[in-house]
């Protein structure tokens, strides 16, 4: 089943756009829950790690070069930033295509966010 992301990546949904190259999007979170808060992920359909296989390991390593060159690039590289990615229901998923969130913009606390 196509999911919402998938149609932000074909492009027919719109959405803030951050970075794209041939193998990743980024783009802003409706929703954010920190000044900066963006959503990487691969174009390839890949719905959570428990989906990713050892042929995925370097689409996802380019995604967190992806992340850091965006953190780079908006100035907050040194300050700092968090990487987050859900898993299925009690990792808290709501759209099953691999995505990593990057909370920044505001010193973050606590490991979990119940909110
Ligand atoms: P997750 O709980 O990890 O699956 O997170 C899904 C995230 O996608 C949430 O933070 C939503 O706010 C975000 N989201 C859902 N639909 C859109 C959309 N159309 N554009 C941007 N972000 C979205």
């Amino acid at each position: 089943m196509s999911t919402i992301f998938k149609k932000i990546i074909d492009k027919e949904i719109k959405a803030d756009i951050v970075y794209e190259d041939n193998e990743i999007l980024a783009f802003k979170d409706i929703n954010p829950k920190a000044p900066i808060h963006l959503l990487f992920l691969p174009k390839k359909e890949i719905k959570n790690i428990n989906d990713m296989t050892v042929q995925d390991t370097e689409l996802i390593g380019k995604i967190f070069l992806a992340i850091k060159k965006t953190a780079t690039d908006l100035g907050v590289a040194d300050e700092g930033y968090r990487v987050i990615t859900n898993c299925n229901e009690y990792g808290g998923q709501e759209v099953y295509h691999l995505h990593f969130h990057m909370l920044a913009g505001k010193k973050l606390t606590g490991l979990i966010a119940d909110d």
